[in-house]
């Protein structure tokens, strides 16, 4: 059976009439193929529930703020499925355990362990449209578990893996992946198609349109993932393997992070298990590292230098002046008012001189570049923060991300 799986997230889902443009939306696909759509709370609806518990306490049981949490999609999806029977279809809604979603026990962020898919593929061979609630599973105990903030992405993708879905539609309130974020570079131009890899490096440089694990989750799938709007009609991006998208720049898109902070350690012995050292003081914290740089030792000494989030800043001064002092280290430095600017690409793989490009155009700009880390597919420099939007969109217009590509570049 080939059949897609649609899912609407909170906004979408925001209020009645919304609710009714949805089932609209679901009951013309649905006469296309055979549709499951899963669905998250309406708007606000998971916040308010949070926040109700909060009021009672400090740190509620897991188990419990699932079942209350859980409880946001169980009304949406038979919310939506009561639209539908209204306009004469046959839909049925279906809460996490029904499905069944299996999960494992870890309540609040549970992981999809599998999805039997027959219960659902009997209704979909019975006529009707299956509606389940996002977020959510039931572990072997038979309790509630919900995944994670954003989950109900993860639920779409896991349901499409499991069915066997020719792609998977995420309905939100863009209308879809942007080359950058238009509010900082308007001739930002919608992204027709990316790949997996470059989708998970915008996601995580913060163009924030997918929970990041449900776009890996799909990769390993390799489900179709295809973003798009609910309000304005479009195709939206589609993001898929590599092998099956067609046209392709070089540089997809540029990501940016504000929320970087720049910390040094500056003449410490260059020993071996000294990065571990001052590395592992900060992991210790489960304070996260993201760029690192180390400078090739001068008499014996080197500086060590990365960054962390914004909001690490203070503790991560501290934890560095404390090892300074243990390992009489030199100094150390940091800089808060840093951010960091990412050009993304698979064509980068098979073309060289990117990051050459990319350097002169900052420099021409007069941005001076502070740090600098790569991947195949992805080059980042770390500037001065008010430097930021400016740099974004003098690469935008170098890379001409304003214009659709018209050359096909040959991967590997
Ligand atoms: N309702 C949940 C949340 O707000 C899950 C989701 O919307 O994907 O995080
Ligand atoms: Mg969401």
């Amino acid at each position: 059976m080939t059949l897609i799986v649609q899912k609407y997230g909170g906004s979408s889902m925001g209020s009645i009439e919304r609710i009714a443009h949805v089932a609209r939306k679901v009951l013309a696909a649905s006469q296309q193929q055979p549709t499951v759509v899963v669905v998250s709370a309406m708007q606000g609806e998971t916040d308010r529930l949070l926040h109700l518990a909060k009021g009672l306490s400090e740190r509620p049981n897991g188990r419990e703020l699932d079942a209350l949490l859980a409880s946001g999609e169980q009304a949406s999806s038979a919310l939506l499925a009561i639209a539908l029977n209204g306009l004469g279809a046959k839909a049925r809604c279906y809460n996490g355990a029904q499905v069944p979603i299996l999960t494992d026990n870890v309540h609040t962020k549970a992981s999809i362990e599998e999805i039997p898919p027959e219960n659902i593929l009997n209704d979909l061979k019975a006529g009707y449209i299956v509606v389940v609630a996002g977020f959510q599973g039931v572990n072997e105990h038979g309790h509630v578990t919900t995944l994670g903030r954003g989950g109900s992405d993860t639920t779409a993708v896991a349901l499409a893996g499991a069915l066997k879905a020719k792609e998977c539609q995420i309905y939100t309130d863009v209308a879809g992946v942007y080359t950058t974020d238009p509010r900082i570079v308007p001739q930002a131009r919608l992204l027709s198609q990316i790949t997996f890899e470059e989708m998970l490096e915008m996601a995580s440089l913060g163009a924030k349109v997918l929970q990041i694990h449900s776009v890996e989750l799909a990769g390993r799938y390799q489900v179709p993932l295809r973003v798009l709007s609910t309000f304005e009609e479009g195709a939206g991006t589609l993001i898929a393997l590599e092998e099956r998208l067609m046209k392709h720049s070089v540089v997809s898109g540029i990501a940016f992070n504000r929320d970087e902070a720049r910390v040094s350690i500056l003449g410490v012995a260059d020993r071996p298990g000294m990065g571990a050292e001052l590395l592992g003081s900060v992991s210790q914290l489960n304070i996260d590292v993201d760029m690192i740089v180390q400078n090739p030792s001068i008499a014996g000494t080197t500086d060590l230098t990365f960054t962390v989030h914004k909001n690490d800043y203070n503790t991560v001064m501290e934890v560095l002046q404390g090892k300074a002092q243990t390992l009489r280290a030199r100094e150390v430095r940091g800089d808060a008012r840093v951010a960091k600017i990412s050009l993304v690409g698979a064509g980068m793989r098979s073309h060289p001189g990117v990051a050459t490009q990319m350097f002169e155009v900052l420099g021409q700009e007069g941005i001076n570049i502070q740090l600098v880390s790569t991947s195949e597919i992805k080059i980042s420099v770390l500037v001065d923060e008010k430097y930021l939007e400016l740099g974004v969109r003098a690469l935008h217009a170098a890379f001409g991300l304003e214009n659709e590509p018209n050359q096909e570049y040959l991967s590997r």
